[in-house]
């Protein structure tokens, strides 16, 4: 297939606001692609050359690609950035530009297969060292050059790193369920692979080869990360005993997680969000090294700073500090990190997914030539404690909060490992804050209002803020923020917002008219709230129900949805993706454990 045709695929996407109509017209693109180029385009259609976890990176700055257009179009560069700032979006003035250029007949698109042009962008994601950025300069020029308008368009978005279709990868899987079967019940088969293998572009090659078989028997690989699986939560020892009985207790480290793959000699580490993080951590990386019995493994653990003047944990906002890309050994030595273990994924090469906790830990701790002393390992074991006694538990909790820690992780001794899944086989427990809610909101940041008064200076005066509701694959609203924020968060939030503004709303996002805002973002920047409590409103969509009204005109609202009362920002969750934040079902849990309701009660 052309390049042109995609982009064409991209713009009918773009446009739509219907998930429906985008999961169909994504199917009937996977019908029309080669097997050969399924994966390809798939990797574009997500703005990247490869899966998450592939660190081949595009984003070239602004400067470069605009340095590239004058040089391929022979336009005048103050007259292409007047036009630049004016709209503020490189990938339409280019369009614009080629479109004049058109109809003067200067160029003659040669109309490159897709393949043609991903290949040129994976050598333009390797060029390094001296002359790399002449390099791909004139590639990208020369790429420019070939493609009509509209590819360029989308072209350009890729190449910046700012091409977000606005539709997530279950939509994706919900697309190949709709090409191989005409509805989404093959979608649990899709799920469950892409949680143990995540590349789309894999997946979709299988879809496409009809091998459903292969899909099902997709297993963990070293150096492909597994989607990590998640917590829980409770807040007390008593329901914990009474979840789990006997059950295994570990300290709840507040770092950040890493999932650590071995192969003879080789270390790869990655984030929550699945980056492989591996150059950030070389002090880990060679923990591992040295630590290591098997020659392959996956295995997680929490890093957090530590001091080893004062032989004591760093809480996370210096801990964090080591997430960075620049100055990476200076860090090393100013801010060193322990890894704590505490799951086996893979064990010399056996998936140990499907393997009882107990068994899991105890294999763990055969994995390392541990000596356990914080001063000289890098790599250390998670300690535990088994118990079945509330208060034993309660006394453990108590001791962890007074080191500093977040709490404690209750996991359940025969509990397996679901990838990508929030289980009971694992309760978190943590120290409350001052506010009735046990934990904090993951939220996804989905627009602002312009600020008013003195925050006219800022450009933002307050964000809409939504939880991911996984039945329909849809972000809805649970809060509008506009208090709570230092002068310089809300500079940090403006800055983040307009790098993924949109103008119309994403077809993913289920906002209430009152709710509208003047500027909407692309689901790409997850926060972390703290609210004083979760309460009911008919202008929230997070578990909102409606019903016709009595004249039949309209649907009114049944059942009000969720809302944050005093929600305020604790933090910016790079480590998580849009899908990955707090869904309705964990609010309304939340809920319901607050206000002490019935599971029967309509909520
Ligand atoms: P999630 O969505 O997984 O709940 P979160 O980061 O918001 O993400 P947390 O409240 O921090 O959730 O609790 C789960 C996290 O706790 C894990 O992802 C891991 O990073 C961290 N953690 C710290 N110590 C442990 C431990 N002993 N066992 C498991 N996880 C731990």
């Amino acid at each position: 297939m052309k390049f042109s045709r995609l982009a064409e695929y991209f713009s009918k996407i773009e446009k739509e606001s219907s998930r429906l109509v985008i999961t169909e017209t994504l199917a009937e693109l996977f019908k029309k692609l080669s097997e050969e180029e399924v994966d390809k385009a798939i990797y574009l259609l997500t703005g990247r050359l490869g899966p998450l976890y592939d660190p081949r990176e595009l984003g070239l700055a602004e400067k470069s690609v605009i340095s590239s257009t004058i040089q391929a179009l022979s336009v005048d560069r103050s007259i292409f950035v007047k036009r630049f700032k004016e709209v503020g979006d490189l990938g339409e003035v280019l369009q614009e530009f080629k479109e004049k250029g058109r109809q003067q007949l200067l160029w003659a698109p040669k109309d490159p297969e897709i393949i043609e042009v991903y290949e040129d962008l994976v050598k333009l994601s390797k060029a390094e060292g001296e002359g790399a950025m002449s390099f791909k300069i004139n590639l990208l020029s020369s790429l420019i050059q070939a493609l009509d308008p509209l590819s360029c368009k989308y072209l350009v978005r890729i190449v910046l790193g700012k091409l977000r279709l606005g539709f997530s990868d279950m939509t994706i899987l919900d697309a190949l369920s709709w090409f191989l079967k005409g509805d989404k019940s093959l979608r649990p088969i899709f799920e469950k692979a892409y949680h143990v293998y995540p590349d789309l572009g894999k997946i979709a090659y299988l879809a496409k080869k009809g091998d459903l078989k292969a899909i099902e028997r997709i297993k963990p690989e070293v150096f492909t990360p597994i989607i990590m699986m998640r917590a829980e939560r409770l807040s007390s020892a008593k329901e914990i005993v009474e979840k789990l009985g006997e059950c295994i207790i570990e300290p709840k480290y507040d770092g950040f997680r890493l999932q650590v793959h071995y192969k003879n000699g080789q270390v790869k580490l990655f984030s929550r969000n699945l980056e492989d993080v591996t150059f950030m951590y070389p002090d880990i990386v060679e923990g591992v090294k040295k630590e290591i019995t098997v020659k392959e493994a996956i295995f997680e653990g929490e890093a957090i700073g530590f001091d080893p003047h004062s032989g004591s944990f760093l809480p996370f906002q210096e801990t964090v500090q080591r997430k960075r890309k620049y100055d990476i050994e200076k860090m090393v030595k100013e801010l060193p990190l322990k890894l704590f273990a505490f799951e086996l994924l893979l064990f010399k090469g056996e998936s140990y997914l499907e393997k009882p906790f107990i068994e899991r830990r105890r294999k763990l701790e055969k994995l390392f030539k541990l000596t356990g002393d914080i001063f000289k390992d890098t790599v250390l074991l998670a300690p535990e404690i088994i118990t079945s006694d509330p208060e034993e538990i309660e006394l453990y909790f108590e001791d962890a909060v007074s080191k500093g820690l977040e709490g404690i992780m209750a996991k359940r001794k025969e509990g397996v490992y679901k990838p990508g899944v929030r289980e009971w086989n694992w309760i978190k427990y943590k120290r409350s804050y001052s506010s009735k809610l046990e934990d904090t909101i993951d939220c996804l940041v989905m627009g602002y209002d312009l600020g008013k008064g003195k925050r006219a200076g800022f450009g933002i005066g307050a964000f809409l803020v939504g939880v991911y509701d996984n039945k329909s694959d849809k972000f809805v609203t649970v809060a509008k923020i506009g208090t709570g924020l230092t002068d310089e968060e809300w500079r940090e939030m403006k800055k983040r917002c307009d790098q993924f503004k949109t103008k119309t709303k994403p077809a993913l996002y289920d906002v209430d008219k009152n709710m509208k805002v003047d500027v909407w973002v692309k689901p790409a920047i997850v926060v972390e709230i703290l609210a004083d409590e979760i309460t009911r409103s008919p202008v929230h969509t997070a578990g909102r129900k409606l019903k016709p009204s009595k004249t039949g005109a309209a649907l009114e609202v049944d059942v009000p949805g969720f809302a944050l009362r005093f929600p305020r920002l604790v933090r910016f969750r790079d480590d998580k993706r849009p899908e990955e934040v707090t869904t309705v079902v964990e609010i309304r849990e939340m809920y319901r454990k607050v206000k002490g309701k019935s599971k029967k009660e309509k909520l």
